[in-house]
């Protein structure tokens, strides 16, 4: 028997309503089904009855699982790692852009192949990354020499350090989702910015793809959020949101993956003409995108 995390209050709101509102299936490496409940209060949603911390590791063991590898295989892999670099450097932009004029210290959680520190370290910033996996921490290691710290170090940070700490798609991955956010916002300086990349369950993409959206992505992804239940979560721990980033190339990205997910046989192409179409709708609406870069700072 698998042993899994059951939620009865919401974890913004401490709500105790909150009924299943989809079956999602995990496409990617069981074929399980897990289902997706929503508060009836703040409309946050999570994956019920998620494997716990010591038991998700075989959810993530797919070649397939390109956040975490370097397979360039594919037609949507090499899409991928197209989009990356230029979001990339979006990224490190953006970083220096929305922090303060002193600002040298950088903390990237779910710091993945380490692409992100590199080039932040190659802008003279003081980089520090944390990483769950191993495997993934010695190819950060041996690829650029950086030195990753594993997840427990993020409790035992001192406060007031870091001007900089970025989660690009990491916070619907990590189980002590209200734990992660207090300590983010103690270890920040005074002035420090946070910016957290997270799908967003109120795009334009989720709404047509309901329980086929690649971005529910369960068990794996264990919190799903909209512009209006983050801002709430990020109230409840003392940020407030300065600015809202639309990504654009995950509603490509996303829609493949889902036209994949309902089994259209010709899933990339199809996937491609319905991202251009969500594309163009996050344009006019960031609130519409697929996934959204918040910048938040303390209040
Ligand atoms: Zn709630």
């Amino acid at each position: 028997m698998m042993n899994t995390v059951h939620i009865d209050l919401c974890p913004v709101c401490a709500n105790n309503n909150c009924p299943e509102t989809l079956i999602c299936k995990d496409h990617l490496v069981t074929g399980e089904l897990f289902s997706v409940h929503r508060c009836s209060k703040c409309n946050f949603a999570f994956t019920q009855n998620f494997p716990c911390e010591e038991e998700i590791g075989k959810y993530y063991d797919a070649p397939e699982y390109i956040s975490h590898s370097d397979t360039h295989q594919g037609f949507i892999n090499s899409l991928y790692h197209q989009a990356r670099k230029i979001s990339l450097k979006s990224k490190t932009k953006m970083a220096s852009k929305y922090s303060s004029e002193t600002a040298e210290t950088l903390l990237d959680i779910g710091s993945g192949t380490g692409y992100f520190l590199n080039a932040m370290r190659r802008k003279k910033w003081i980089v520090t990354g944390i990483e769950k996996s191993e495997t993934t921490r010695e190819y950060a290691h041996k690829k650029f020499g950086l030195n990753i710290q594993d997840s427990e170090y993020l409790f035992k940070m001192p406060d007031r350090t870091k001007d900089v700490v970025t989660m690009w798609h990491v916070l619907e991955h990590i189980e002590k989702l209200n734990d992660t956010m207090a300590n983010l916002h103690r270890i920040l300086k005074d002035d420090g910015v946070l910016f957290v990349a997270l799908p967003n369950k109120k795009s334009a993409d989720a709404i047509a793809y309901k329980e086929h959206w690649a971005a529910y992505d369960v068990p794996r992804h264990l919190w799903h959020f909209s512009p209006d239940d983050f801002k709430q979560f990020a109230e409840k721990h003392n940020f407030k949101i300065e600015k809202m980033k639309p990504m654009y190339f995950d509603p490509f990205y996303i829609a493949m993956l889902s036209e994949k997910n309902k089994g259209t046989s010709t899933a990339s192409l199809a996937g491609l003409f319905k991202g251009s179409l969500f594309f163009i709708q996050s344009l006019f609406n960031t609130r519409r995108c697929s996934s959204i870069i918040y910048i938040l700072k303390k209040k």
